[in-house]
């Protein structure tokens, strides 16, 4: 089955150059409260909306995506869906009118969607999320820890004990929960896929807590999959360099930094939150099948690991 992007805009097949693909943004100085809105960033993001085309690669299959209503979540929900998935999208109550718009695409694609908003740094809310996509979806094969907190500190002195502890419980403990939970469901041939960051192994200064926790998320998923590997439930991570997302503009970067946000890539720009979707699917489809425990790098060129 394939479905086409509505937009009849060029797609990610369509040959190009990846510098101009997407224009190079100067974003202006904004803020918002977090966890941030996409429908209010400046300039609009681009998840894909208008130019995913799917092909089928995950027909049939049924994924659980956290942090699925803005940024690179919400381009891997709208691929998924057009590979012919059905999602299930965790993100915060107070992002309800992204999840909704990103719900509406979803559907659009002929696809079910279901909404299951909540905090996961409750751990009664990791556990209840699973149980509820996994009853909706009537199963679960794809899982894709996603959701993350980034907020930039100038110094450990003022870092304070409440964000340390925030960071580590959304970005980490989170992913451990979920995971767990969703081992009761996950068959053989499943895929768990985990968002980790450039930071990973390139922190800056003003961002200990959040770079900690994405060193921790690469070392969870080397040793996961090989533990999960001999049951046939393949492991992987996705490491996104500057991505422009609401993450950003919710204090994600010192407000001085948004307008050369990205620009000291390889490729001169920002990523927009649709590149991201084909690694996601990549790592999904049984097309990666000897693929385990790899963290696949996508930041425009800078070097990594
Ligand atoms: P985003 O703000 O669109 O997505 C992050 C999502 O995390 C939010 O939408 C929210 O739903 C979810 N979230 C945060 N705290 C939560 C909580 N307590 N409970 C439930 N959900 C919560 O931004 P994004 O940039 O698309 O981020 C997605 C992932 O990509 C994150 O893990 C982030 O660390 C990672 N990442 C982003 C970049 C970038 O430049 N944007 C770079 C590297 C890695
Ligand atoms: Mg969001």
């Amino acid at each position: 089955m394939t479905s086409e992007n509505p937009g009849g805009t060029p797609d990610q097949y369509t040959f190009q150059n990846p510098v101009t693909r997407f224009e190079s943004i100067t974003p202006p100085k904004q803020d918002q409260p977090e966890p941030g809105l996409d429908r209010d960033i400046e300039p609009e993001a681009d998840r894909g909306e208008t130019s995913y085309r799917g092909t089928g690669r995950l027909s049939g299959r049924k994924a659980l995506i956290t942090g699925a209503d803005s940024g690179i979540g919400a381009a891997v929900a709208i691929a998924f869906a057009r590979e012919g998935a059905d999602v299930a999208l965790s993100y915060l109550p107070e992002e309800e009118a992204d999840a909704e718009t990103i719900a509406s695409l979803i559907e659009a694609a002929g696809r079910k969607a279901v909404r299951i908003p909540g905090d996961l740094k409750d751990p009664e809310y990791c556990i209840a999320l699973v149980r509820q996509a996994a009853e909706e979806l009537g199963g679960l094969d794809i899982l894709v820890n996603n959701a993350g907190k980034q907020v930039a500190v100038e110094s450990l002195e003022e870092l304070s004990d409440e964000q340390l502890d925030h960071t580590f419980k959304t970005n980490i403990y989170s992913f451990f929960r979920v995971t767990r939970e969703a081992l009761k469901h996950l068959q053989p041939g499943s895929s768990i896929i985990n968002t980790t960051s450039i930071q990973a192994y390139e922190p800056s200064p003003t961002l200990l807590d959040y770079a900690s926790t994405k060193a921790a998320i690469n070392n969870f998923t080397k040793g996961l999959a090989q533990q999960l590997a001999p049951k046939g439930i393949r492991v992987n991570a996705v490491a996104p360099g500057p991505i422009w997302t609401p993450l950003q503009v919710s204090d994600g970067q010192p407000k001085e930094a948004l307008p050369e946000f990205g620009k000291s890539t390889p490729l001169g720009r920002a990523g927009q939150p649709t590149e991201l979707a084909p690694a996601y699917v990549f790592l999904a489809s049984p097309e990666s099948s000897y693929v385990l425990g790899e963290t696949l790098n996508v930041n425009g060129g800078m070097p990594a690991p």
